[in-house]
Formats: structure tokens, sequence, C-alpha cells
């Protein structure tokens, strides 16, 4: 928008016409201490500035907008008589821009000036567009790095403990061997089995994680028996967690479409979150139903629940909610490979969480093949 400043009306109407038929749009001001007004209140790409005015003249005024940080794109047109002596007020005008023209106003040069103006303002505001989405897209890949960083550094860490105890219990193992205590190799074996798993998880985690990005995640899909896969399930966790029970609500009683290893993947990911993040109780319940067309699997825990806005990111890759972060080993990956895979099976994926009360994992997928697929 342009505006005009002219203490005689006459003026201001008449090129206030000639250059709204030109297509631009035009606001006025009849003294200076109105066009200050003006300025602080409204955008303006063009000030066209009478240099004789009475009180302010247009000199003063250019002055005090250059001061206004609002103003510092415009730029500023004198209208001045043919012997008007030109101040030099270049201050604060570095990318508005300053000229002037004589009166009577030849209105082909002004339009010509009127036009160089807005291709700078137009160009202008694009470049600062184009700064504003460079330094965004660096903010967001400074901050991937040092995520990814700070996820390498835990990673190591997660590797590096289950590795250490295996090295631990083989130095064991050899001692047992030479004094020929054929129980304590057992028990020293099958403690080493148990962090070799636990490596073996993690390794197909990160392999997980390195497919999805890559979009390799492969699905088997076929039509399998849930309720003999949950039995299976909760016979493991009974052997890798002794101390808790999983309490089965439901049953499905028919075939379910999916990659039945995936799904797995996911139930044991919700049951070994449940179990980790609810020190100090005993039980974890696993609700299967079947809703409509759909197969509903929860997990419920009386743990330690969530906030919900840490319960709003638990998908995300890397997340782990900060406070409790010390108390627990993890990676953050887990429910965000799980949230892919029922993404993938054409499900949701969802938590119900109380804070200090505990959390309700779940997914839902469809129960049968779909058709475009058949
Ligand atoms: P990890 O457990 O390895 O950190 P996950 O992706 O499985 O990674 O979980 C992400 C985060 O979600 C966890 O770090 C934890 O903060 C939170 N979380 C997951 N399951 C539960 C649960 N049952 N109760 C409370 N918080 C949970």
């Amino acid at each position: 928008m342009i505006l005009l400043v002219d203490d005689t009306p006459e003026n201001l109407i008449s090129l206030k016409n000639v250059l709204e038929k030109h297509g631009f749009e035009v606001d006025t001001a009849n003294s200076g201490e109105e066009a200050l007004k003006k300025v602080l209140k409204n955008s303006y790409v063009l000030i066209i500035l009478d240099v004789q005015m009475p009180e302010m003249d247009g000199f003063e005024v250019a002055e005090a907008i250059s001061g206004y940080n609002k103003a510092k794109e415009t730029a500023i047109i004198f209208l001045s008589a043919a012997n008007t002596e030109f101040r030099f007020i270049a201050k604060g005008y570095s990318s508005g821009g300053l000229d002037y023209i004589t009166k009577p106003v030849d209105i082909n040069i002004l339009l010509l000036k009127i036009k160089t103006f807005y291709r700078i303002y137009e160009q202008n505001q694009k470049l600062s567009e184009t700064r504003k989405a460079l330094l965004e897209e660096i903010e967001f890949r400074k901050e991937a790095e040092s995520k990814k960083d700070e996820f390498m550094s835990i990673a190591s860490h997660e590797l590096k403990t289950p590795l250490t105890s295996v090295k631990g219990y083989i130095q064991l193992l050899e001692r047992g061997l030479n004094k020929g205590d054929i129980e304590l190799v057992k028990s020293h074996l099958s403690k080493a089995q148990v962090q070799l798993e636990k490596l073996n998880g993690l390794i197909a985690d990160l392999l997980d994680i390195s497919k999805i990005e890559s979009g390799k995640l492969k699905f088997n899909q076929q039509y399998f028996d849930l309720d003999q896969l949950l039995d299976g399930i909760i016979e493991i966790m009974h052997q890798s967690s002794p101390a808790f029970k999983v309490v089965k609500n439901g049953a499905v009683n028919t075939k379910i479409y999916g990659d039945e290893m995936r799904i797995e993947q996911v139930i044991v990911n919700f049951l070994t979150n449940a179990i980790k993040y609810s020190p100090g109780t005993n039980e974890v319940l696993l609700n299967v139903r079947l809703e409509k067309n759909e197969l509903y699997v929860g997990v419920k825990d009386y743990g330690i629940g969530m906030k919900p806005e840490q319960a709003s990111r638990v998908f995300e890759k890397f997340y782990r909610v900060e406070e409790t972060s010390y108390r627990f080993q993890g990676l953050g990956i887990g429910l965000y490979i799980s949230a892919e895979i029922i993404k993938r099976h054409g499900g949701h994926i969802n938590v119900k969480s109380v804070y200090g009360e505990g959390s309700e994992f779940y997914f839902t997928i469809p129960i049968a093949q779909p058709s475009s697929q058949v």
C-alpha cells in the first residue's frame, strides 16, 4: 500500500485517483503527524511525502519514520518544488530507499519510480522469506544432528552393557569349567544367553530403524491364530520376568490377517515397557477383543504413567520421558517402530495414561485382508 502525505486536499485527491487507476492501493494523510500515526499502525511499501508542509515538514517526517523499526523496508519519494534544497537523511533507509520528484508532478516518471520501489520491495520480501526458511532448516538440521549424537551415545552405552555382562559370564564359565562345577556352568550359560538375547533385540531394533528410514521394512502378511500367538507371548514373558503376571482378558477366536512376527514384536514391546515402567507392581493386563471388523489389543499397567504432553510424544523417534530416563534404560525407538508396524497394517496405535497411576498402550488393526489386496 502507498501512503500519500500532503497538506493540500486537492493534491491528495487527484494523485490518489491516478494511482488507484493504475491498480495501486492508496492511503492518505494530510499532515506529518497523521502520517506518523498511520505508519505506526499500518504497513506501507512506499510513502509519497510532500516536502513543504506547515508544522512538520517532509524531511522531519522522514527522519522520524527512519527511527521506526516497522517502516525499515518502506521507501520514500519526496515531492518538492524545483528549488528545494535536499537535506541528507539517508540514515535508516538502508533497504527502503529514498528518491524525489519535483512539482508539477510528471505522472509517468512518478509511476516509473513507484514500480521500481514495488519491485525492490517484493524482492526484499522474497529474500527475507528465503532467509527465514533457510534459518529454520538450519535449526531443524542442528536439532536432528544433536538428537542423533545423543542417540549414538545412548545406543553405544546400551549395547555395551549386555556385552560387558556376557564377557563377565564367560570368564566365570571358564572358572566353573576348571572347577568342574556343571551346575554353576549351566547357570552362567543361561545368564549369558539372556544378555545375548538383549543384545540381539537391540541390534534388531537398530536395523529396523534404518529399514524404516530407507523404506525397506518388509512385511509378510497372512492369516494367523492370534490367541495362540498371545499364549506363546505370555509364556515367554513369564520366563523372562517370572515376578510379573500377565493376565489375558478376552479372546478373538478368529484368524487375523497380518505379519505375525511384527505383531508379536509390538505386543512384546508393550509388555516389556509395561513391566519396565511399573516398578513395585507385579501384574499387567493383556486386553484382547474384536470391535466390529477390527482387532483391539491393549496392554494395561499400574506403573508410573505419563502426563498428557509426554503421552502425546511417545511414538516419536528417540523420544524418552526426560524426568524418568535416568531411572530406566532404553533407546526410545521401540514405540516408534511399533507405530510404523501398526500404520503399515492400516491400523491405529495410541496410549491412555494417567500420571502416577499407569498406562494402557493399545492398537487396532483390520481383521481381514483389505479387498484391494485379495
Ligand atoms: P524405551 O523404553 O527404550 O525408552 P520406547 O520407544 O519403547 O523406548 O518408549 C519411549 C518412552 O515412552 C519411554 O522412554 C518411556 O518414557 C515411555 N513409556 C513407554 N512405555 C511406558 C509405560 N508403559 N509407562 C510409562 N512410560 C512409558
